[in-house]
């Protein structure tokens, strides 16, 4: 699957916008400065594939890759800038409600959590989303090359907490790293499978 070119498709600021429901997709969330971006170019071996989405404005699209033949890889705009306006951070929340309900073809949605912080409130808020729109999830530990031992059990103590108030979580965590290239294979498969 992740095997050939995985290209840009578009940026998607509107239900209306979405390319049509005819394959499968997951999609990748997080906060802001989580590894998003990282972790999507290390999975697809691509250097500046989601750079597109970090840059200034493309920060509040719902970004579409195409993955082989029968998959897209969605990239979900990082939340949990507090300084963001007030109607950009409900309109995207609406948009992303919208999408997260109504996509048929989502299979997964990933969450990404910063392995030195566990799960935190916002995190906890897009877990409630997706309980509404029953998208199973599951956790994906990012940068866990820079914690290790206590503080990572502690971490992921503190996740697996949050993760039994949420129906929609999938119980398997899998930690990351795309500075080391840890647990990307892991990763790959579980999207292959799905
Ligand atoms: P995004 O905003 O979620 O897309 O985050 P980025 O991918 O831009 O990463 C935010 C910062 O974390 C950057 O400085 C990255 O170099 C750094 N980073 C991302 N992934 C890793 C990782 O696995 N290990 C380490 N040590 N740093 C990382």
């Amino acid at each position: 699957l992740f095997a050939g070119q995985v290209e840009f498709l578009k940026g998607v600021v509107a239900m209306d916008g979405l390319p049509p429901a005819d394959r499968a997709e997951v999609c990748f969330a997080g906060r802001s400065n989580v590894g998003k971006s990282s972790l999507i170019n290390a999975l697809t071996g691509q250097n500046r594939l989601a750079r597109a989405s970090n840059t200034p404005g493309r920060t509040q699209e719902i970004n579409y890759f195409v993955l082989g033949p029968e998959h897209y890889l969605v990239d979900l705009p990082g939340y949990g800038f507090a300084e963001a306006p007030k109607p950009v951070v409900e309109k995207w929340q609406r948009l992303l409600k919208a999408y997260l309900a109504g996509r048929q073809t989502l299979r997964r949605a990933f969450v990404l959590i910063d392995a030195r912080h566990g799960a935190k409130k916002v995190d906890e808020e897009i877990m409630t989303l997706l309980d509404g729109a029953a998208v199973t999830f599951q956790v994906v530990m990012t940068k866990v090359d820079k914690t290790r031992g206590r503080a990572l059990e502690d971490s992921l103590a503190r996740t697996r907490e949050a993760l039994a108030r949420h129906p929609a979580a999938f119980p398997e965590i899998v930690l990351t790293s795309s500075e080391k290239g840890e647990g990307l294979e892991t990763l790959r498969a579980i999207v292959a499978d799905l």
